[in-house]
């Protein structure tokens, strides 16, 4: 099974992926501060940006 990331500010899928850890996390992440640079908390971590904060940026579904 396939994930797709997806952004949910601009639609681009970011990523098809079997499996979602650190580094489709900082991807996602470095796509959000390259293109989205106000919605991401100034918080983050960008070596460790987290999930959860992650996920509140991107849909998945399954392909
Ligand atoms: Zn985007």
């Amino acid at each position: 099974m396939t994930y797709a990331v997806e952004c949910v500010h601009c639609q681009e899928t970011l990523l098809a992926t079997a499996r979602i850890g650190d580094a489709e996390a900082r991807t996602v992440a470095e796509h959000l501060d390259t293109h989205h640079p106000t919605v991401l908390d100034t918080a983050v971590d960008f070596d460790d940006p987290g999930l959860a904060e992650i996920f509140r940026h991107v849909r998945v579904t399954h392909r």
